[in-house]
């Protein structure tokens, strides 16, 4: 039977801890149990997002090819999240690691557990940004925009910048 590989983009992003090492770590979880990560965004820091008085996130979009199907897809990252020590407290509040399903190739998916393209995409600077380096001209299957277009008209107020930019040192 022939297998084909589906393109899965994941945000990933962490606001406790090592905040570097643990996006590096997520990396390389996703590629042993997911598959093979072909595109690495460059590393974003923003403020909270929904929840705020809590430490700058630091946020990152990823390319998987997979062979998963999206169901297990989700619960391959929520196993990835739970490994790494994620401790679910408040709905958006501080976390080392959360890892969303952005898109399953062009699938819309609505199930109690998994909805896709994720639900908050259009909404926030720290997903578009990153995504719109690797993916500018991917169409929203619900939104019939591209990622370019969609951060271009985001109206989410919280800035992004580069990490790496502000830390490298020569
Ligand atoms: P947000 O959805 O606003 O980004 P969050 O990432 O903080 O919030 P979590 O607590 O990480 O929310 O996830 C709660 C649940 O969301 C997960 O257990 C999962 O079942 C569900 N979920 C639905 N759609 C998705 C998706 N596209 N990617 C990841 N999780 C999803
Ligand atoms: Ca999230
Ligand atoms: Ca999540």
């Amino acid at each position: 039977m022939q297998r084909t590989t589906h393109q899965l983009y994941l945000s990933i992003g962490g606001n406790l801890g090592q905040r570097k090492a643990n996006l590096a770590k997520a990396i390389e979880l996703t590629s042993e149990e997911m598959g093979m990560v072909s595109q690495v965004s460059p590393i974003y820091e923003t403020k909270a997002w929904g929840v705020e008085n809590q430490p700058d996130f630091l946020n990152q979009a990823l390319l998987v090819e997979t062979m998963l199907s999206p169901e297990a897809a989700l619960s391959t990252v929520l196993k990835i999240e739970a490994a790494m020590g994620r401790v679910r407290e408040r709905k958006w509040y501080t976390r080392l690691i959360d890892i969303d399903i952005l898109f399953y190739d062009d699938l819309v998916i609505n199930t109690p557990k998994l909805t896709v393209p994720h639900p908050f995409i259009a909404n926030r600077n720290f997903v578009l940004a990153p995504l719109a380096d690797i993916a500018p001209d991917f169409i929203h299957p619900v939104l019939q925009k591209s990622v370019r277009e969609l951060y271009r008209i985001c109206k989410d107020p919280l800035p992004v910048t580069t990490f790496l930019s502000k830390y490298t040192t020569k």
